[in-house]
């Protein structure tokens, strides 16, 4: 019977700690959440400006469907493509200072539209080993060949480079590894991609309105720029909303027009999203005090931990993981909070390496001081 299969299989996850469930909340996303009838101080989103019940947004959302309606009704390519759509790609092209942009339903659909529609078989994607999930599916829909490299490992990566000597080349990356923190050296990757004649398609998930200057991404907190850098942000997590955009040359939108299957075959998302987030752009461009706040509990959360038995991961940005190691423990650890009201989720393989269960500890502009003091301090009791 395929079910005695099927029961069998999430019996041994469970038995190894892995078996994945959800929780269902009754209040909007903040700091303050109630799960199951139960009030939570939460560390576990990825809304880092506190924007995704923002009373601007929600009124920016109520408008946009007051004057366009609740659903697109079709494709982009059809007749689904709206002048919210069209401004919002526009601004976000000119934010993070490419030509042109295009907008995607969710940033897994972007990641595998780009990479099938560039790549093909006998072109070489190049990956860091611990990329996001959307972007390992991506290589294998493209056909392309596949060459991983150790995260971070720039030395592997010139290497692989250079072995490569046929076909289109596209090095991926997260610009900030979503389950690390750490910001990846796009700098030198794009002085790899020059010297090989490569593309470099950065996923910056979790740096777009959170990094670089008014919050324009990792391509301004490097401060560098390049026509063979095909960028990517969602807009689901410091943005606040939902979806995704890739912004490039023209000539690469173009193509994604023609032959991304995640854009073309789908509906598009309904407009008044894109009305909410051309206000959320204008909060991100103005929303220095919320990322000066949000370094500021960066620091108070590394500061309060140092001396744990367990160490937070080297990382500067609103992602603090910390490295537990067993999924046990882990999960354990993440009960122990629970019962405190304090809710971190516990990350185990194969969203991370094994041995490498941590909790992901994610702070917000919408936490406040005495928030983290509360983790802090209950952290420290369930080490004695
Ligand atoms: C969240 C995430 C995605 C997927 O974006 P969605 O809009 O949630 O589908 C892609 N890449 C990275 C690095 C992410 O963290």
């Amino acid at each position: 019977m395929p079910f005695s299969e099927l029961h069998q299989e999430l019996a041994e996850r469970a038995a190894q700690g892995l078996l994945r469930v959800r929780r269902t909340l009754t209040t909007p996303q903040s700091p303050h959440i109630e799960v199951d009838g139960k009030s939570y101080l939460a560390f576990c989103s990825n809304d880092y400006l506190g924007l995704a019940n923002h009373p601007q947004l929600i009124s920016a959302l109520q408008q946009g469907a007051q004057q366009w309606g609740v659903g697109a009704g079709a494709a982009h390519l059809v007749s689904g493509h709206f002048e919210p759509h069209h401004l919002l790609e526009q601004q976000l092209a000119a934010f993070v200072g490419k030509p042109a942009a295009l907008l995607f339903s969710t940033g897994y659909m972007a990641n595998l539209g780009v990479v099938q529609a560039l790549m093909g078989k006998g072109d070489t994607v190049f990956a860091d080993k611990l990329n996001h999930a959307s972007l390992n599916d991506a290589m294998l829909l493209s056909r392309a060949d596949v060459k991983r490299y150790r995260h971070g490992d720039l030395a592997q990566l010139e290497k692989l480079l250079s072995e490569t000597s046929a076909g289109r080349k596209l090095v991926i990356t997260d610009a900030v590894f979503s389950m690390d923190g750490d910001i990846a050296p796009l700098r030198e990757m794009l002085a790899l991609c020059e010297q090989h004649d490569a593309w470099l398609y950065v996923d910056d998930a979790h740096g777009f309105g959170v990094l670089g200057e008014q919050g324009r991404g990792s391509l301004s907190h490097f401060d560098i720029a390049s026509e063979r850098i095909i960028y990517m942000a969602t807009l689901g997590k410091a943005a606040g909303v939902s979806g995704a955009f890739v912004a490039a040359e023209q000539v690469v939108i173009d193509t994604l027009i023609n032959h991304a299957n995640s854009y073309v075959y789908t509906t598009a998302t309904p407009p008044a999203l894109s009305s909410a987030l051309l206000q959320s752009l204008q909060l991100i461009e103005h929303g220095d005090e919320l990322r000066a706040h949000l370094l500021r509990l960066v620091a108070r959360l590394r500061n309060g931990l140092a001396g744990l038995p367990w160490s937070l991961m080297e990382s500067d940005t609103a992602i603090q993981p910390l490295l537990i190691g067993d999924n046990q423990h882990a999960l354990e650890l993440s009960a122990a909070l629970r019962e405190r009201g304090i809710w971190v989720a516990a990350i185990r393989p194969p969203t991370v390496p094994q041995g490498t269960a941590r909790l992901r500890i994610t702070l917000s502009a919408a936490h406040t001081e005495g928030d983290v003091e509360r983790l802090i301090e209950a952290l420290h009791e369930l080490a004695c």
